[in-house]
């Protein structure tokens, strides 16, 4: 038997955290749990640590410090809190791999530290290759680190591209559900409400990225991640509307072939592959039945309606830092959406202003993308207080 694979958690407490939680411990022969981290929530936090005894737990949220370091002081685990704490519990020698499974911008300098202490990714946390794709995959290729997806879409293409060695992409195809609002107009989008929002067809997820899936901004941002993960330009990335979440994405080759993936929706699959490539660990994970889905259907992606996806598109192709202040707006719009504060077409718009109104920094190194982060949530907050 090899030595274990050492597993940090980046975000234990979120849908993915937990569910990657649940394949850690369904292996452990395979796996070793190093690190979990949470923001917030400390009581899970907590709960998790005790259950699953990992090496160090880290709260970002300074305020939670005290009542994690109470509850854990007799036990052989090490505690720790903040940011910068987060950047270094990943460069410890017993991390092979770091799952990035926390949600926005704040995965983007954790990542960067785990790169450059040389450890395999394992990446649920899109938002980082959004802002600095550019910066993230050069480090990882200077450091010689793999970026293994685990959003499903970008899992789908890279199963289908395994065994494939040099054979170029033609193009691909993220499939996308279609949200709760699939088929509205923009009046119809114009009455909808938090609650039918946060309520996803197929999958069930944090809350910022169901509303991201709402609005059609999470297949944009995927569409960059896409970028990033597999070396395409915009024209080689299609998005294609399919509600029954079977497909989870395609490929096509120079020679017309296409391959997808596929299987019932269950993110522990692409976060098992993502933690294990190349390997297939067997699982009793629920199988697909054909008479459960006897027809699987197609629709084109309605960009006018849904224009953040559209948007997506336009900062792909402005390149700098475009996508960043996007993904800033974004964030900082779906915040006041969850807190009832604007409507949700508001969400859009605001995204589209703040990316005109920024400046675009076209070669950015690190500071850039902070400067612009910051600058596009003060854009953002400003332009929220005067509607
Ligand atoms: P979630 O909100 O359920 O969990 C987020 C986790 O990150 C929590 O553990 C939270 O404590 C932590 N966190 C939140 N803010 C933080 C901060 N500022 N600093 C440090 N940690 C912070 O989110 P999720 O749905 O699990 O999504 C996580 C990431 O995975 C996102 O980038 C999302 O786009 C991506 N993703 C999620 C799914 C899914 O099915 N949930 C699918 C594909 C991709
Ligand atoms: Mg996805």
């Amino acid at each position: 038997m090899n030595k274990k694979k050492g597993i940090a958690i980046l975000g234990s407490t979120g849908s993915i955290g937990t569910q990657a939680l649940e394949v850690i411990v369904a292996y452990p022969d395979y796996f070793d749990l190093q690190v979990i981290t949470a923001h917030k929530n400390v009581d899970l936090l907590i709960e998790q640590a005790l259950k699953f005894r990992p090496n160090s737990v880290v709260i970002s949220d300074e305020n939670q410090y005290k009542k994690l370091k109470d509850a854990l002081w007799n036990e052989e685990i090490h505690v720790y809190c903040g940011e910068d704490a987060l950047c270094q519990v990943v460069e410890s020698t017993e991390v092979d791999t770091v799952l990035t499974a926390l949600v926005g911008y704040a995965g983007l300098r954790p990542t960067i530290s785990a790169i450059n202490a040389k450890k395999s990714i394992a990446l649920a946390n899109k938002e980082t290759l959004v802002v600095a794709g550019a910066l993230i995959t050069e480090l990882a290729k200077e450091r010689g680190v793999n970026i293994y997806p685990v959003d499903s879409e970008h899992s789908a293409i890279f199963q289908c591209l395994t065994g494939e060695f040099h054979n170029p992409i033609e193009k691909i195809y993220l499939t996308a559900s279609g949200g709760p609002f699939r088929g509205y107009s923009v009046d119809q989008l114009s009455k909808v409400s938090l609650e039918q929002a946060l309520k996803h067809p197929n999958w069930s997820m944090g809350a910022k990225i169901t509303i991201d899936s709402a609005t059609l901004m999470n297949k944009g941002l995927e569409v960059i991640e896409a970028k990033w993960l597999f070396d395409l330009k915009s024209e080689q990335i299609d998005v294609i509307v399919h509600p029954q979440s079977i497909v989870h994405s395609l490929v096509q080759f120079e020679d017309g072939s296409m391959k997808a993936q596929m299987g019932l929706p269950d993110m522990k699959l692409a976060i098992q592959y993502a933690l294990t490539y190349p390997a297939r660990l067997k699982t009793n994970f629920p199988r697909f039945n054909f008479m459960d889905y006897p027809s699987l259907t197609f629709e084109q992606a309605d960009r006018k309606v849904f224009k953040n996806l559209d948007l997506a598109y336009r900062v792909m192709d402005m390149q700098g830092t475009a996508a960043c202040a996007l993904n800033a707006a974004n964030e900082v719009a779906v915040a006041a959406f969850l807190e009832n504060k604007i409507s949700f077409l508001a969400i859009s718009e605001l995204n589209e202003h703040v990316v005109e109104e920024m400046t675009n920094i076209i070669s950015p190194k690190y500071d850039d993308f902070v400067a612009i982060d910051l600058a596009a949530r003060e854009i953002t907050l400003q332009k929220i207080s005067s509607l």
